[in-house]
């Protein structure tokens, strides 16, 4: 874990802990935040964060040792934790005849258990502060089914139980927990497809693919006070791909 950004002002807006905030979707969500004022604490496990996050530290959302300090560590110094992203994400693409032990465990402990371990690492202070915003960010893959994907789809699949279940849990807390789920979005994740994106980019309604900045439009809204009455919700932001999934 390591500090490499100024101190932040504590009078300035919320505590928001962005997942795999590197690049892609995550850079997207913490630039969003950051343009609010908002104090962003970005997570990654290289520890590259874009300009004006609060702090950037490396942190492997696999690890619940490594969750739990990081997320101690900032409330410490930046009080409750407002917004927790959870975005932190990997494919290991392959036909499940095919598929190793490793390649399956691999995208179920980022994609699910480290989800898990940063939700239950930030609602201790946001039960205690009575108020939060807990989002989680699916796929459109379990949906809709895609082959080479059972493992990422199977991972963004126990998201949604894993969200709806919290929701009940902290909801006379005044804490919201929900998922947007994302389509087919320009990113370092959808290039490494190559021709299968270009096969799945043709069945977007809007016939585009979407961009970062369209995820963190939506994930900003459910952590605005204009959502304060959606909890358990799953958001597609997918041009239509999976249709009222
Ligand atoms: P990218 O591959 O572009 O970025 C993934 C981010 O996650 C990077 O910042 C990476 O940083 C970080 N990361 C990966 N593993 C870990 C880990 N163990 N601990 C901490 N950080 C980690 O992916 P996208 O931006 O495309 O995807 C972001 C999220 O959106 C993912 O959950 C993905 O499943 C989901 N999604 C994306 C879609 C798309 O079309 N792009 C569609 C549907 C869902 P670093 O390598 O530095 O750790």
């Amino acid at each position: 874990m390591t500090n490499s950004l100024p101190t932040p002002d504590p009078a300035t807006g919320r505590h928001v802990i962005v997942t795999g905030a590197s690049r892609g979707i995550g850079a997207a969500l913490a630039a969003h935040f950051v343009a609010l004022g908002d104090r962003v604490v970005a997570w990654s496990r290289s520890g590259d964060a874009p300009a004006g996050c609060t702090r950037a530290l490396t942190v492997d959302v696999a690890d619940a040792v490594q969750v739990g300090d990081a997320v101690r560590a900032t409330t410490a110094e930046l009080g409750p934790v407002e917004v927790m992203v959870m975005n932190a994400g990997i494919t290991r693409d392959g036909l499940t005849l095919r598929m190793g032990d490793e390649q399956w465990r691999d995208v179920l402990a980022t994609d699910l258990d480290g989800a898990f371990y940063c939700a239950r690492a930030a609602l201790t202070s946001m039960v205690r502060a009575r108020r939060g915003s807990l989002i989680f960010i699916g796929s459109v893959s379990p949906f809709l089914g895609v082959a080479g994907q059972a493992n990422y789809a199977a991972a963004k699949a126990g998201l949604v139980g894993l969200a709806r279940s919290l929701a009940r849990e902290v909801a006379s807390r005044s804490i919201t927990v929900n998922v947007v789920a994302p389509g087919f979005i320009d990113t370092d994740m959808t290039a490494a497809l190559g021709e299968a994106g270009t096969d799945l980019k043709a069945l977007v309604p809007l016939g585009r693919a979407g961009t970062a900045t369209e995820v963190a439009d939506a994930v900003g809204f459910l952590a605005s006070n204009h959502a304060r009455y959606i909890t358990g919700a799953v958001i597609a932001v997918d041009g239509g791909l999976a249709m009222g999934l």
